[in-house]
């Protein structure tokens, strides 16, 4: 395998100069200003070196990234007991798309659409109330990172609610169907501050590193899953993580992998490699155009495709 500092070199050389850069979201001001030449990317391996190139540093809307962590969260708090209230089949359909909860009687298709999410923040915020329940999220992602300067971003979390007329028929249509234990307003404006966490790739890759190393957090060695639950997360991931272009994502690239429409994903090598890319643009699916196609080229040059042979 050629040296991952010169792959990440050039990864980063190859996209700060590509031409077909997919759209920036816009249905924020926040997000619809976001400078489209913008490409960044930190790979942390499993021995804890970190290689970063272009903008690793610069933080960035997660979005649907915190889908992860909130599920995290939410499966130490209930246990198996969650899959009860969510699916973990693709959906086939947008990120956004309301008409498979009719026929599935308010149980979403996976925790990774905005439905399934809202049922995973209805469950963190079980017992507890908007502002602890969104703290418990900073904590936890500031210990994953071990970075406390991670904070959501105010601006964007009070555009998704002011926006947000999508995943409140969502809710409402959840909450129809009884899968819903909070009133909405409250379990809405909790999604819409996870959605509000800023983020660079280098604090994202930092926290994604307990799903690479079987549930261990690398400096105290606790366990922050077990391994079985790191490696159902990663399952989830890989099926579900790119909306109705999880399949795509599969076939091209063979990792693990939870985008947001801020243009962030984070992908996991088990074993090997924590993974955060960022760019704004967007493809016809809602994923990041440039960060797909990097990670695209990152597992190609170092053969980290799950699916090739050990
Ligand atoms: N915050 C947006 C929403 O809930 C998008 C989340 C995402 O898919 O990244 O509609």
């Amino acid at each position: 395998m050629a040296d991952i500092a010169n792959i990440v070199a050039d990864i980063a050389a190859e996209m700060a100069a590509a031409p077909h850069r997919g759209k920036v979201a816009d249905y924020i001001p926040a997000l619809a200003r976001v400078d489209i030449g913008r490409f960044g990317i930190a790979v942390i391996l499993a021995d804890g070196t970190v290689h970063v190139g272009g903008d690793a540093d610069i933080p960035f809307s997660i979005q649907s990234v915190s889908k992860v962590f909130m599920l995290t969260i939410a499966l130490g708090r209930v246990g198996d007991a969650l899959w009860r209230r969510v699916g973990r089949e693709p959906s086939g359909s947008a990120f956004n798309s309301i008409v498979q909860l009719e026929s599935e009687h308010g149980i979403p298709r996976n925790p990774f659409i905005n439905a399934g999410a809202i049922v995973v923040s209805d469950i963190v915020l079980q017992g507890s109330d908007v502002r602890s329940a969104a703290g418990d999220l900073l904590r936890f992602l500031r210990f994953l990172a071990d970075d406390d300067s991670i904070v959501i971003d105010r601006e964007v979390a009070e555009s998704e609610a002011q926006t947000g007329f999508r995943n409140y028929a969502l809710a409402n249509y959840i909450k129809a169907f009884g899968n819903l234990r909070n009133p909405v307003e409250d379990t809405l404006q909790l999604y819409f501050n996870q959605c509000g966490i800023a983020m660079s790739c280098r604090q994202l890759a930092a926290a994604g590193r307990y799903l690479m190393l079987d549930g261990r957090h690398p400096a105290t060695g606790q366990q922050v899953v077990t391994a079985r639950r790191a490696r159902r997360i990663n399952a989830v991931m890989l099926t579900c993580g790119h909306y109705d272009g999880s399949g795509e994502f599969a076939y091209r690239v063979g990792i693990p992998g939870k985008s947001g429409v801020g243009g962030g994903i984070l992908a996991v090598v088990p074993g090997e490699a924590s993974i955060a890319v960022w760019s704004p643009g967007l493809n016809e699916r809602g994923n990041s155009q440039l960060g797909s196609l990097a990670l695209e080229r990152l597992s190609e040059a170092t053969g980290w495709s799950i699916f090739n042979p050990p």
